[in-house]
């Protein structure tokens, strides 16, 4: 990973030290100058992920900023004595750069989520991103890869957002990155948000940081995936205090 951000390690992973403006501006930045930079939003599940397959640490390792998605990781870094300013969301993120791309008449490729979903993510961007240039699309049941990267190379894309979830969304971009001088940013379930198929929680629960709260409410089946945040928050105190 290289860049202009100071980096807090939590469970392995370097998460940057910066607001969502501050990493906004960065990455606006490097959108003017043409830079390739992969992004991940990594929240509590990833990085236990990544502890159990070193292949997806790796991987992880090799992007170009690790950003805080969700309270636990801030909460984690607080506890382990060194903080990050806030959480810098894939969610809001995606919107930024969608209003960025809308100003200045960008071209966006969006790949995954199902068949249904992305066309009403197309919709919704055709009609409140009017300027964005649709460079292309692909939902994410895809069979032949090979010919998603293809697409995705000649469309000549301005920034890549990949909803395939974790890990096989970090996997594809590490995987075909230099196809594009874009910016690729995995964006896990955001799509299915941005379609309105999934609601996001009403701002009281993520003011109050109880945004997976709300999830669990809505989705009892994400209880399981939900049992990594006390096996999460075990190893941030056995690192406290027992330093491994
Ligand atoms: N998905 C996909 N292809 C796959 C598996 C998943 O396009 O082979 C999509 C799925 O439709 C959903 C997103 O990836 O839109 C994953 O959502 P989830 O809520 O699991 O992601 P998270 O944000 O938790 O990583």
């Amino acid at each position: 990973m290289q860049n202009n951000f100071d980096t807090v390690n939590v469970l392995g992973l370097d998460f940057i030290k910066a607001s969502q403006t501050q990493f906004l501006d960065q990455l606006k930045r490097d959108s003017q100058t043409k830079a390739r930079r992969f992004v991940v939003t990594a929240n509590p599940e990833i990085v236990l992920a990544a502890k159990k397959d070193q292949k997806y640490a790796q991987t992880l390792k090799s992007a170009d900023y690790i950003t805080a998605d969700g309270i636990g990781i801030i909460k984690g870094a607080k506890i382990l004595g060194d903080p990050l300013p806030e959480r810098v969301t894939g969610y809001d993120t995606l919107l930024a750069l969608l209003s960025f791309a809308n100003k200045h008449h960008k071209r966006v490729f969006f790949l995954g989520a199902k068949p249904a979903v992305l066309q009403q993510v197309l919709t919704k961007v055709a009609t409140n991103y009017p300027a964005i240039t649709i460079a292309g699309s692909c939902d994410g049941y895809f069979k032949d890869e090979a010919k998603v990267a293809e697409q995705i190379k000649k469309a000549e894309p301005d920034f890549v957002f990949v909803a395939l979830g974790f890990p096989k969304q970090e996997f594809f971009i590490a995987k075909y990155q230099d196809l594009a001088s874009a910016i690729w940013m995995g964006v896990g379930g955001s799509f299915d948000v941005l379609s309105g198929q999934t609601k996001r929680a009403p701002k009281w629960w993520i003011d109050h940081h109880l945004e997976w709260a709300y999830r669990l409410l809505k989705e009892p089946s994400r209880f399981i995936r939900m049992l990594a945040l006390p096996k999460y928050l075990l190893l941030i105190y056995r690192k406290k205090y027992f330093k491994h």
